[in-house]
């Protein structure tokens, strides 16, 4: 129970497996990776449809890898196996259905609160994505059709007459992944899918010509209502249209509450870090989706954690030199 971990990263997501395998490679151990859902990677499991294509240079984001980790084009399912096989081969401890709520600076040390209690870590790394909190629309979801309005592919079932809202890359994957088993339609408050990458954009403009997926452009909704379980969905400027499930993807939000119970200070809703992923309190770090505006990458994610690994093992070192000559 008392054991002081020497690094402690929240959120075992690329970014976090990256922080953690780095830091273990340039010869750190003693490191604890915390996930708060049953595996790592649970954004990728749960966002992603099954069979995606997984893009390396994701949305046009051309990324040079610069660290250990290897990592190409593939689908979801290969993503997935492959951090597998890097933690398998790597002594990091990953302890799952381990929320954590809060990190608090002590003298030397950090004190990292999960339900129950707390570990001990001298530097901790935060990679909590920004898919924990997804975007909610403006106006209200009647609380009896709550399970009927959701934010991931998870809860979608075959057959259903699906309404995909947004326009973006994920909006358009799951619109055209749904088609091929529900009946879809997507609705955009824009005209076009100019924000999604060119396959995606091909993806789309196929299905709708196939009919596969009804497009609903230009078009904002008001409000959500229930009629006989299902969800009535209100249109500006066309009528109302009823769904079994309507599928939010439209991004999602730093989780702010964390970081300021943690003491991390915000600007513009992102956490503020230096050039070393370091924010204003020392020892603690920001990586991966988080420290982005708008969507990060997976390669995105490894680089951050290459960069932050040689950081604190710098600082570390430096430590343990001023402990030497000081005694
Ligand atoms: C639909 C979709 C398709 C995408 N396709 C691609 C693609 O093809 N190529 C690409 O490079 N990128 C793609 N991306 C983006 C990519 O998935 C992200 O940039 C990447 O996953 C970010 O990694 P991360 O480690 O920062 O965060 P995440 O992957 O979000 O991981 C965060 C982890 O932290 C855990 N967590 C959250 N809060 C806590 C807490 N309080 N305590 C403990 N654990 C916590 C979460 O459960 C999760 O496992 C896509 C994104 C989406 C949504």
């Amino acid at each position: 129970m008392d054991t002081i971990y020497n690094l402690a990263i929240i959120g075992a997501g690329p970014a976090g497996i990256a922080t953690a395998v780095e830091s273990y490679l340039l010869g750190l151990h003693n490191i604890i990776l915390l996930e708060k859902d049953q595996n790592h990677n649970a954004m990728i499991r749960k966002y992603y449809k099954d069979k995606k294509r997984v893009d390396k240079d994701w949305k046009g984001q051309q990324v040079e890898l610069d660290g250990n980790m290897f990592f190409m084009d593939g689908t979801k399912e290969s993503t997935i196996d492959y951090f597998d096989e890097i933690l398998a081969n790597h002594s990091v401890t990953l302890e799952t259905h381990t929320e954590v709520q809060k990190i608090v600076k002590k003298d030397d040390h950090f004190e990292v609160f999960i339900a129950g209690g707390s570990i001990k870590a001298y530097y901790v790394v935060v990679t909590i994505g920004r898919m924990g909190k997804p975007n909610k629309p403006d106006y209200k979801i009647p609380p009896s059709i709550r399970k009927k309005v959701n934010h991931t592919l998870y809860d979608c079932n075959e057959d259903e007459k699906v309404l995909v809202v947004g326009g973006g890359d994920s909006a358009v994957e799951y619109a055209v992944g749904l088609s091929e088993r529900n009946t879809v339609s997507i609705c955009y408050r824009r005209e076009t899918f100019h924000r999604a990458n060119p396959t995606n954009q091909v993806n789309i403009a196929n299905a709708i010509e196939n009919e596969k997926v009804r497009p609903i452009l230009g078009v904002d909704i008001t409000a959500l209502e229930e009629e006989d379980g299902k969800v009535r969905v209100i249109f500006d400027g066309m009528p109302p249209e009823v769904f079994d499930r309507v599928l939010y993807a439209i991004g999602g939000t730093t989780p702010s509450a964390f970081l300021e119970n943690s003491g991390i200070l915000e600007d513009g809703g992102r956490p503020m870090h230096d050039e070393n992923y370091e924010t204003n309190v020392e020892g603690l770090y920001v990586a991966g989706d988080i420290t982005q505006e708008s969507g990060g990458s997976i390669a995105l994610g490894l680089n951050h954690g290459f960069a932050i690994a040689g950081h604190i093992l710098k600082a570390a070192h430096e430590v343990t030199v001023n402990c030497i000559e000081g005694e």
